[in-house]
């Protein structure tokens, strides 16, 4: 289509508006989880095009789903390498159990950070209570020197805060002058944040981080790229302000992950982080052997007693460049 117009006018098209940031559009895939009833989570991050933003390096979604008809979640215990997982609720109840001995309720907008240094295993389920379960996982690669650390359990529920047209609540590193008392390995932020109906909201953001938007209510545009819900819009460093427009009539609930771009190469395989094929495969050795690397939960009344690690595939794991 061509601009028809006889005599077109010269339009300068900078003005005093900020370039906007450049945003990626990263789609989730829907997962099952496993089991008879097979909950099902949409998956934005690791992906082919993009392993992490900042030093988070896996992102799953899911519900609201009605727990009577996908059985709820029932993870028995299975180790983890090298990360930090943080359990965000929307709506439901999970109980957590790990082999420091931590035995935590997961509730809606708290944090629950688990840090696994170079081994740590847990169970997660939700409780009988639970009618409702909508949520997500979200996991932080440790840096090389942090990874073969120590276990560590910490609980946090961030105060909401008014930012005008929005309610956040940060749980960790830094938004908008609302900062997390809970530490990080790297420098990092993630936090929730909801929209009232068609609010416009200018976060100021640290140029160096990369910053990730992920949906889970309504429809935001970020930086004036559409974001449909379940998708995460990937912002690349460079901006002091995040623009969020809430698109819909209705409130809009993100969570917003950022950090300063994480520089190191790692393998992921199922639970673990690792540097390498070779490290990847003896920590999946150490599980199986029931190794004191991961130590054990006690409590866990299901069925397994603890997941049994699948075949490690046939071709050598590559790390996940940047
Ligand atoms: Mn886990």
């Amino acid at each position: 289509m061509s601009n028809t117009e006889p005599a077109p006018a010269e339009v300068e098209c900078r003005g005093g508006v900020p370039a906007p940031a450049r945003v990626e559009v990263l789609t989730a895939r829907d997962v099952p989880l496993g089991g008879p009833r097979a909950m099902r989570v949409r998956r934005t991050l690791p992906q082919r095009q993009r392993s992490l933003i900042g030093a988070w390096c896996f992102a799953d979604h899911y519900g609201p789903d009605d727990v009577a008809a996908s059985g709820g979640m029932d993870v028995a215990p299975h180790p983890h390498t090298g990360l930090q997982t943080v359990s965000w609720l929307f709506a439901g109840e999970v109980e957590h159990r790990d082999s420091l001995g931590s035995h935590a309720l997961v509730r809606p907008g708290e944090l629950n950070l688990m840090t696994s240094g170079h081994g740590i295993c847990h169970s997660e389920v939700s409780t009988p209570g639970t009618r409702i379960l909508h949520g997500a996982q979200l996991w932080v690669a440790l840096p090389a020197a942090h990874r073969d650390g120590g276990r560590e359990f910490r609980h946090y529920a961030p105060p909401a805060a008014d930012l005008g047209g929005a309610t956040a609540r940060v749980f960790l590193g830094t938004v908008a002058g609302l900062a997390s008392p809970v530490p990080t390995y790297s420098p990092l932020l993630g936090a929730e944040i909801v929209l009232r109906p068609h609010a416009r909201l200018s976060l100021p953001a640290e140029p160096s981080y990369e910053h990730g938007v992920l949906v889970d209510t309504g429809l935001v545009s970020l930086a004036g790229t559409r974001l449909e819900r379940g998708s995460l819009g990937y912002a690349a460093p460079g901006s002091a302000v995040l623009e969020l427009v809430n698109l819909a009539g209705e409130e809009t609930r993100v969570l917003l992950l950022g950090g300063a771009p994480f520089e190191e190469d790692i393998v992921m395989w199922w639970n673990f982080v690792g540097r390498s094929h070779e490290e990847i495969a003896a920590f999946r050795e150490a599980w199986q052997a029931e190794s004191d690397q991961f130590g054990r939960v006690a409590g866990y009344a299901g069925t397994p007693p603890r997941l049994p690690a699948p075949p490690l595939p046939n071709a050598r794991l590559k790390p996940r460049t940047r």
